[in-house]
């Protein structure tokens, strides 16, 4: 191994997204192999499996499943969703034997390393080499040596009927009879979540609604909420019936936000099938639909997810020009290495390195964490390295690049109290305290 793909081999990771279930709700279930398919589980559902077999309680043994699975894994082994799969399993769990037997096997020993109290710890820290990760499961209740938590904001803004206003009543603890007393609901939930430990929060709506934000009156929401108010009968308004009173409350979120300078993770591109339940409408996620809401809050610290794709060049324009934004990485790898490694060459070209938020894995399981975070290190060695190749930057300038957008930027933007990697002087790694 060279010297760059030894550096970014070494690089301790903080994890910019994740959805990693608190160990001891994995060791409550008591997952398998089957619980370990996440993503690839869309590839398998696109390429004919019913979608019932993921039913947790289908009643179906082992080896019926993985007879099933086999079926359906032999066109879909394909995908980068299923290469990441097999490296879990093959590396993590030592698998070697694709066939029923085998996978019954490996199920059975997946199910012991879920009652592993050093799971989590020997996977990402040993094995991943990431030093903590933001994870969002919908609570800040997180073990805190791993992880920091990030909060979904959606709930709060996707009102279309009464029962969803009820929802946050009951969260909150607090009956709401007028929007004003709502909005005061909402800014404490906010900072009971800052003080619960919230490092960000998150803006997912792209899966249900257009990204574009208008600037609605409060009299404009006010009236949508009286209405909503008065639905007793379990009606609902469409979603653009809706929208001015969502559009407000973002508008909210995102100044509460600035108040207690969290930076604003929102879902830009391709959408998940499993989150969404169908393939979705992708041009409710276009990146260039948030413009608004970028132009006018300078103050914001924006961290666009995923390289917008498909829209990712769309993405590059949006994050070279706006001081506010961060262009985050996040499920990238996965979706197709040969894309990132075209977005990053680009990004490296047009924007400055301390706006790249180099990994987040997005997986739900620790093992999936692993696969993508090996991926990412190999993607990034691979275009760091026709980077210097070609001139363009020299091996040590490659390291630094590494070091910020897989750690630093990170540190940095997140106000975290670790170390910073390294820095780099000639071809030496030098400790800085
Ligand atoms: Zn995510």
């Amino acid at each position: 191994m060279n010297t760059l793909a030894q550096h970014i081999q070494n690089i301790r990771i903080i994890d910019g997204h994740e959805h990693l279930i608190p160990q001891k709700d994995r060791q409550k279930m008591n997952a398998d192999f089957f619980d370990l398919l996440h993503y690839v589980r869309s590839d398998l559902i696109t390429a004919g499996l019913d979608s019932a077999f993921f039913e947790r309680d289908n009643n179906m043994s082992d080896e019926e499943k993985a007879e099933i699975f086999l079926k359906y894994w032999n066109k879909t082994k394909n995908t980068t969703y299923a290469q990441m799969l097999r490296w879990a399993v093959e590396d993590l769990y030592g698998m070697n034997d694709w066939t029923k037997e085998g996978i019954v096997a490996l199920s059975e020993r997946v199910r012991k390393a879920s009652q592993d109290p050093k799971l989590y710890e020997r996977v990402l820290k040993e094995k991943a080499g990431i030093d903590l990760a933001f994870t969002l499961i919908f609570t800040t209740k997180v073990d805190f040596e791993l992880f920091r938590p990030v909060m979904f904001m959606d709930h709060t803004f996707k009102l279309r009927t009464l029962q969803d206003i009820k929802s946050i009543e009951k969260l909150t603890g607090t009956i709401v009879h007028e929007f004003e007393d709502y909005l005061q609901v909402l800014d404490k939930l906010i900072e009971r979540y800052v003080k619960e430990g919230m490092a960000a929060t998150k803006i997912g709506a792209a899966y249900w609604r257009t990204l574009h934000v208008e600037k609605p009156t409060r009299q404009d929401a006010a009236k949508v909420f009286n209405q909503l108010k008065m639905f007793h009968l379990g009606e609902s308004l469409s979603q653009d019936e809706a929208k001015p009173l969502q559009d407000y409350l973002i508008h909210r979120i995102i100044q509460r936000s600035i108040d207690f300078k969290m930076p604003i993770q929102i879902h830009t591109g391709h959408q998940e099938p499993s989150v969404s339940s169908n393939g979705n409408i992708i041009t409710n996620s276009k990146v260039t639909d948030l413009v608004p809401l970028l132009l006018e809050y300078e103050e914001a610290i924006f961290v666009l997810l995923h390289g917008g794709y498909p829209y990712y060049n769309e993405f590059l324009s949006i994050v070279k020009n706006f001081a506010n934004v961060y262009a985050d990485l996040t499920w990238c790898y996965i979706l197709s290495p040969t894309a990132t490694k075209q977005l990053l060459s680009q990004m490296i070209e047009m924007v400055p390195q301390n706006k790249i938020i180099g990994f987040g894995g997005d997986y739900s399981q620790v093992e999936g964490t692993y696969a993508h975070a090996k991926l990412a290190r190999k993607v990034l060695t691979e275009v760091l390295t026709e980077k210097v190749e070609s001139g363009e930057l020299t091996e040590q300038e490659a390291c630094e690049f590494a070091n910020n957008i897989l750690r630093n930027n990170l540190i940095e933007l997140y106000k975290l109290e670790l170390k910073r990697a390294p820095s780099i002087r000639g071809n030496i790694s030098v400790s800085t305290s």
